[in-house]
């Protein structure tokens, strides 16, 4: 088969193009045969990558803006964990037919989230095929200041950021598998379909976290990277992951609510370890971003994670009350 394109492919390229930012450092962006950035001396250029298929990672019937933001939202999220600040994003879309509509709200979401973030959309592809969606971020760090998974240490504290769980509970409701109050709903779903990639906290947790992920499977899982790379073990307070309101409204039941907070994923919140000295600069940072960060463990010797409640008594891993959640 031939890489012919037709006239609307180009179109729904030029659509996206648009509705990103323009940038100095771009000498090249879309219209040639492959784009020029001007990458700076004394820092490291730091790259991340994710596909999202229709029915896989979103239901077919998502909203085409909700798609185009989330796209964009889970590679801004990989470059926040690694401290990067972003700069550039390239596309490629795999459509089943061609839907100008569901191009032009595509091309919205993701135009939205990039102008927030100052990412130039530099170069895209379309082809036909099942809905799919392949983006890559570009982004800077200064030279060897990146966070990495494996800077865990014995002693660390352990954070998170925002409220996990939200997202689980929204894919639930969406599922039919978990009914809320209206409103309850709709912000858990907004969760879900709009996550917002922690990139403030990111570059301020340059030169103060020792380690970092974003959660995308997660928490447990997420976390558990960490200590692999990092080769320790971590102790955490399921009582002390914070719940959104909304979160204990449809979910009261503490032990399910636990389950999605630990073993649910698409939170996009950073979970990030802070050597026990630098400690108190997490809430002055938090003051700053108005974003709640909250410390849930600590790094400990040994492998994995074990979890306990706030009065100190062991707690089995949650993912047996996940699967009794999703009936
Ligand atoms: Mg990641």
């Amino acid at each position: 088969m031939g890489r012919r394109k037709d006239r609307s492919e180009f179109a729904l390229i030029e659509q996206l193009r648009v509705s990103a930012r323009a940038r100095g450092d771009v000498r090249v962006g879309i219209g040639d045969d492959a784009a020029i950035v001007r990458a700076a001396r004394h820092r490291d250029l730091v790259l991340a990558i994710d596909t999202l298929v229709a029915d896989v990672h979103f239901p077919a019937r998502t909203d085409a803006a909700a798609v185009g933001w989330k796209a964009l939202a889970v590679n801004l999220s990989d470059l926040a964990a690694m401290g990067a600040e972003p700069a550039w994003a390239t596309l490629a879309l795999t459509l089943p037919r061609g839907d100008a509509r569901w191009v032009r709200d595509f091309a919205r979401g993701f135009g939205a989230l990039a102008r927030r973030h100052d990412v130039a959309l530099v170069g895209g592809d379309t082809t036909r095929g099942p809905l799919t969606v392949t983006v890559q971020a570009h982004g800077f760090v200064p030279r060897g200041r990146a966070l990495l998974r494996s800077g865990a240490r014995v002693g660390d504290r352990v954070f998170v950021s925002g409220t996990p769980g939200d997202a689980a509970a929204g894919l639930a409701i969406v599922q039919r598998r978990l009914r809320a109050a209206a409103r309850d709903a709709r912000a858990l779903v907004a969760r879900l379909e709009r996550p917002a990639p922690r990139v403030a906290l990111g570059l301020a947790l340059r030169g103060v976290a020792s380690a970092a992920i974003d959660v995308s499977d997660g928490l447990a899982q997420d976390l558990g990277h960490v200590l692999a790379a990092s080769g320790v073990g971590a102790r955490l307070d399921v009582d002390a992951v914070p719940a959104s309101a909304a979160l204990r409204r449809a979910v009261p039941e503490r032990r399910a609510r636990h389950a999605l907070q630990l073993a649910g994923g698409d939170d996009y919140e950073l979970c990030f370890t802070v050597p026990a000295r630098r400690a108190a600069r997490v809430a002055a940072i938090a003051a700053k971003l108005r974003l709640k960060l909250t410390a849930i463990g600590t790094i400990v010797v040994g492998r994995g994670l074990r979890l306990h409640d706030a009065a100190g008594h062991e707690v089995a891993s949650p993912t047996g009350g996940w699967d009794h959640f999703r009936s």
